[in-house]
């Protein structure tokens, strides 16, 4: 019988200690540049006994800047004698496309939130999937994995859980995102094509853990409006497992709960041109409305190509780049949850 499969990358940390630690995930990857290298992915941990385990992530698309920053903030500020349980911050969980600002990996082309459950033996960005779905994930009682709209999108700041078919996890879920308090929240059911079983919430899924993730922003830079709604969010979910005491509890904003469903909830560029926006972020928009123009300035002649929303909705995403190719989103709506 072949051995069970292992994950190659290697901590420097213990996780079972008191205590801040401060170290990296080895992941080792022998390139022209170093022979007998490794990725040196930064993890922190805090622990102060028994107790819960909140695994707090940025940096799986390294072009959304919002939770690295938030993190950052947060492994300075947290320390043993703050909590009871235990947190684990990996700020720069991709940490070569962290380094170099871009979604996917530079060195395998891969994005890490379309490859759970990963594999050990397979290019960096699976190696390191496999190792936070088999060995990180498992100790946690939930995974907060911090994104943002990156290069090409702009979200109004939200946090989100995905619809599970469990529902005692799935009630979790909600908790947490109810605890987070941001001023908008969104439930995703997942359209066919997006990857759900192969993102980080998959995994957490697979192993019986509650996971809730946020789109904080994005256009490849930070807002002070949605860090602090990511600040807020991380503190407050601390607070909701116990881990840091109520008092530390801030004040949360009422939330706006969103589902996000399939296709007809997505506008896409139907040709290659420049887009014209026709709404703005956070308006209510009709089914039929008009959403965006594609034009040719190279034949500025051709007449615009105009494309409307399918439904009714709360215009929660929109398209940054001007420049599209057709298959583009531009636009992703949310609808208010029932109930
Ligand atoms: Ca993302």
């Amino acid at each position: 019988m072949p051995p069970a499969a292992r994950s190659r990358v290697t901590a420097s940390v213990d996780f079972d200690r008191d205590g801040v630690q401060h170290g990296f995930l080895r992941l080792f990857h022998s390139s022209h540049e170093s022979a007998y290298g490794f990725i040196p992915i930064p993890i922190v941990v805090i622990r102060n006994g028994a107790g819960p385990t909140a695994l707090l992530i940025s940096g799986t698309h390294g072009d959304e800047y919002e939770g690295q920053v938030a993190l950052c903030n947060l492994t300075k500020a947290l320390t043993p004698a703050r909590i009871k349980g235990r947190v684990i911050i990996l700020t720069a969980l991709n940490f070569p496309a962290a380094m170099a600002g871009r979604r996917v990996s530079p060195i395998d082309d891969v994005n890490l939130n379309r490859v759970f459950p990963g594999d050990p033996e397979g290019t960096v960005t699976r190696q390191i999937a496999y190792y936070i779905e088999h060995e990180l994930i498992p100790r946690a009682d939930l995974v907060c994995d911090l994104h943002s709209g990156g290069s090409s999108l702009m979200y109004v700041p939200s946090v989100l859980t995905k619809r599970v078919p469990d529902e005692a996890i799935f009630a979790r879920q909600l908790a947490a995102l109810q605890a987070f308090g941001s001023p908008h929240a969104y439930i995703a059911h997942s359209p066919p094509g997006q990857g759900a079983d192969q993102t980080m919430s998959g995994g957490a899924f697979r192993m019986g853990v509650a996971a809730i993730g946020s789109e904080l922003g994005g256009g490849g830079t930070v807002t002070p409006e949605a860090l602090a709604i990511a600040e807020r969010g991380v503190n407050n979910v601390l607070v909701h497992l116990g881990i840091l005491p109520e008092t530390d509890r801030i004040a949360p904003a009422p939330t706006r709960i969103l589902d996000v469903g399939g296709h007809d909830y997505f506008v896409y560029a139907s040709e290659r041109g420049l887009f014209e926006p026709l709404v703005k972020l956070g308006a209510m928009v009709r089914a039929g409305q008009p959403a965006a123009r594609i034009h040719f300035p190279e034949t500025p002649w051709a007449p615009a190509v105009e494309l409307p929303f399918v439904r009714d909705g709360f215009v929660l995403c929109q398209r940054i780049p001007g420049r599209t190719e057709r298959g583009d989103c531009l636009f992703h709506l949310g609808t208010d949850a029932a109930g």
